[in-house]
């Protein structure tokens, strides 16, 4: 399986926002409408790696999911070369042929991140356009009627956006200031305490996972895979972490083609993502409308 190493490495130099600890960067190929500086500036620029990923992206089969003792003495020892957005492992595109577009909405949950946009929600279900929605369990836990709605809505597909919506990492590296995990341990319990709360709530474990800040390394991508779930990054950043201006937003997304993996921001109704988006499906919807699930698109 291929996906779009050139289209990862172009926009991977572009400027780090973050907004309520959920970070997300702008595309280089911006030329205006340069979105607003932000606090919380990473400490270390994402390698550009483009290198093919060393195992397949998607997990294997799994029987019985490993113990959080068994994932320790698996990965302990191991020492990660790569840290960022983008690193082996990590799936930013739909698989080679893919036909639709992926959008994927996070909802970090916690302080400031409690929200939903409505508007974003209304249009979706009103042209019946799917999305990944990527819950946290701080989120869930804050909002447990419209969890179990969205849940209920075969439009939506539920995806794991961690339990503290802390950075992937063996090392306790940071991202954009927040602390990461600290060891294989550590990033079971951010991947297993929510793949729990999202099973309650669906009948069934995610299939993908999306740390919070997007940072991980790749022994973190392969504890991911070895619990039985995809880490999923994205090909283009929406809001940069819901801080862009409406029109930018429109123009990212717009600009999505067959194969991409769009990121934006579902839980800041006061930020303009949720205009922009509007006005984007609507453009969407006007051509025909191509956007899948994760799941859809990864197995057909
Ligand atoms: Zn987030």
């Amino acid at each position: 399986m291929q996906f779009n190493a050139g289209r990862r490495a172009l926009i991977l130099a572009g400027l780090a926002m973050t907004v309520a600890g959920c970070a997300a960067k702008a595309p280089q190929t911006q030329a205006s409408g340069t979105p607003p500086a932000t606090s919380g500036r990473p400490t270390e620029t994402p390698s550009p790696s483009p290198e093919p990923t060393p195992s397949s992206p998607h997990p294997e089969p799994q029987l019985v999911t490993p113990t959080r003792d068994e994932i320790i003495e698996r990965f302990n020892a191991k020492v990660p070369q790569h840290w960022g957005l983008d690193v082996p492992g990590v799936i930013s595109t739909l698989p080679a042929g893919a036909t639709g577009v992926a959008l994927t909405l996070d909802y970090c949950g916690g302080p400031g991140g409690n929200q939903a946009d409505h508007t974003i929600l209304n249009l979706l279900r009103q042209h019946d356009m799917p999305a990944t929605l990527f819950l946290n369990s701080r989120w869930i836990t804050d909002n447990p009627a419209l969890a179990k709605e969205l849940a209920e809505n075969p439009l939506f597909e539920i995806a794991n956006h961690g339990t503290r919506h802390l950075p992937l990492s063996v090392t306790g590296q940071s991202a954009y200031g927040i602390p990461g995990t600290t060891g294989p341990g550590a990033i079971y319990d951010e991947i297993m305490d929510n793949t729990t709360m999202i099973t309650n709530l669906t009948g069934k474990a995610p299939r993908f996972f999306r740390p919070g800040t997007a940072h991980l390394d790749e022994i973190s991508t392969q504890i991911c895979l070895a619990l039985g779930q995809t880490p999923t990054g994205f090909s283009i950043n929406a809001d940069a972490g819901a801080t862009y201006p409406a029109r930018i937003v429109t123009q990212e997304v717009g600009r999505a083609q067959a194969g991409d993996i769009i990121i934006a921001h579902g839980n800041q109704p006061n930020a303009a993502t949720g205009k922009g988006l509007a006005e984007a499906l609507n453009q969407r919807h006007g051509r025909g409308g191509n956007l899948v699930t994760l799941t859809t698109a990864t197995t057909t």
